[in-house]
């Protein structure tokens, strides 16, 4: 126990010499989706745009479909292609609104088959983007409308396109969110669903511009009062500047899907409409680069503003100590990713940390300290539903967990189910049994395969609240869904991916 103390004491220390740190950096992500491969008049306002955000110094995150880099091609547009290639490049699906979109593609499908489909309809637009734009990494990939899928972020790390993955999630959307901040989720750190600090201006109402700065200044106010700062998000189409109707809207509309034949360019504002727009954008700019407190990142800078130290540094005895108590303390409540200073362990971590703890101690084995943690996945189905046993004996334990750490190196996944013999358990619950071991586990103390470990009952991974529930307007509110579209087992897999869910936290290097 005093050893505990001892770590709590210290990490209490830690807190507080951040929390009197002062005003912090506020970054903002300027990112524009860059998609109408319709109109060739928005390769001109992708153009006017990246080199307005160009001549101020500037520099943001374009997402880019498939399609229109292949236009841009098509079309000779070198320049446009160099001017985008001066910002971070994205990528936005291949074809975007062409149905099937994502979310009506993975809407059947599981984990393993909708990774596969999204890597065989989406791998090939990203592999032009990277030619087209010659770049041997895509910063970032976001859906397109709310055609959002947990299988298409777990597809990012092994798009095979792409030799080192593609880091990061970048969009807007309600399927799941970590209190309006950045967080890892499905093995990419996510920049998604930030709420109160995404922000935006009317292009087109000249009434719109004082107050829109009004409140990107008080959103940085309000972060730089923060210990950590924090991310302000704003996002744009280049086609905004031109077009009086959404491109796709006007073709793919309620699942509207016409030959390519007979696709039709939407209707265009004035030459002065559009001028008027940049003018009013670029006063907007002005504001935000005058704002102290603001510094611009974009999609390619994330991994290094928020690494994930404990896949580098791995975790310390203190912090097993912590989890150890943390999820025995809970467990009747339900379990939740762990927050320390500057370091997050997700409940897979937590699984994966235990597990090796609990495999070490059964076998005899060394265990080396800081303990290297694996990006692990969540399950691929729900847990069992039959009742689990109320404990479980050291062999047991010892065979089973010798079984799991085999799975999790094999899988690179939390197992959906955990056999203990012949009886399947959920891994929740099995959690609690490698806690109660590991909390038995003391210097000099040998392993008693007699000892029995009581096992969690019907244990609740308390991120899955933070999946959204299964409406009408999580998926449908998107006007190229068909009208009600719905997708309930996408919000499935996604709670299952709850087990990955932790905030993403602040280099500490990044704090000033
Ligand atoms: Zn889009």
């Amino acid at each position: 126990m005093r050893r505990l103390l001892t770590a709590l004491g210290l990490l209490a220390a830690l807190l507080g010499g951040v929390a009197s740190a002062g005003a912090s950096p506020v970054r903002v992500i300027l990112w524009f989706d860059t998609e109408d491969y319709l109109s060739p008049n928005d390769d001109d306002a992708c153009l006017r745009l990246a080199n307005l955000l160009t001549e101020r110094g500037l520099r943001a995150t374009f997402k880019v479909v498939g399609e229109k880099a292949r236009v841009l091609e098509q079309r000779g547009r070198r320049d446009v292609i160099a001017a985008l290639g001066r910002h971070a490049i994205g990528y936005h699906a291949n074809f975007h609104s062409v149905h099937p979109t994502p979310s009506e593609y993975l809407a059947e499908c599981g984990w393993l088959d909708g990774v596969a489909e999204f890597n065989r309809r989406e791998g090939p637009g990203a592999a032009d983007v990277r030619r087209i734009f010659r770049v041997s990494e895509l910063a970032c990939y976001g859906q397109p409308g709310s055609s959002w899928a947990p299988q298409a972020i777990g597809a990012l790390a092994g798009m095979a396109v792409a030799p080192h993955g593609v880091p990061c999630y970048l969009d807007d959307g309600s399927q799941v969110g970590l209190e309006n901040r950045p967080f890892w989720y499905a093995g990419a750190l996510n920049v998604f669903n930030l709420g109160v600090n995404q922000t935006r201006m009317d292009l087109h109402d000249p009434a719109a511009l004082e107050p829109a700065k009004a409140r990107v200044g008080g959103i940085a106010r309000r972060l730089a009062a923060e210990a950590d700062g924090g991310l302000i998000s704003i996002y744009y189409h280049p086609c905004e500047w031109i077009h009086r109707e959404f491109w796709d809207g006007v073709n793919f509309r309620r699942g509207a899907n016409p030959p390519r034949e007979q696709w039709r360019p939407p209707p265009q504002l004035t030459p002065a409409e559009t001028d008027a727009a940049f003018r009013q954008f670029a006063q907007y700019l002005d504001h935000l680069r005058s704002l102290p407190e603001i510094r611009f990142v974009t999609a390619a800078d994330l991994p290094l503003i928020y690494p994930d130290l404990i896949r580098t540094e791995g975790a310390t005895r203190e912090e097993l100590i912590r989890m150890t108590r943390r999820i025995l303390a809970d467990r009747a409540s339900g379990l939740d990713f762990m927050v320390g200073t500057k370091r997050a362990f997700s409940l897979a971590d937590q699984f994966d940390a235990l597990s090796s703890v609990v495999a070490a101690w059964t076998t005899g084995a060394e265990l080396k300290l800081p303990l290297p943690i694996r990006g692990l996945l969540g399950p691929d189905s729900p847990p069992p539903t039959n009742s689990t046993p109320k404990a479980i004996d050291g062999y047991a334990l010892r065979d089973s967990v010798g079984d799991v750490r085999n799975y999790l190196a094999t899988q690179g996944r939390i197992p959906a189910r955990v056999m203990i013999g012949a009886i399947a358990v959920p891994p929740a619950d099995y959690l609690v049994a490698l806690a109660a071991a590991a909390d038995e586990q003391q210097p000099g103390r040998a392993f008693a395969p007699a000892d029995n470990f009581p096992m969690g009952r019907q244990t609740v991974v308390l991120p899955a609240r933070r999946i959204a529930e299964d409406s009408a307007k999580v998926f449908g509110g998107w006007i190229i869904h068909p009208e009600g579209f719905r997708a309930p087992r996408i919000l499935e897999q996604a709670r299952l991916q709850a087990w990955t869910l932790k905030p993403a936290q602040l280099a500490p290097s990044a704090n000033h």
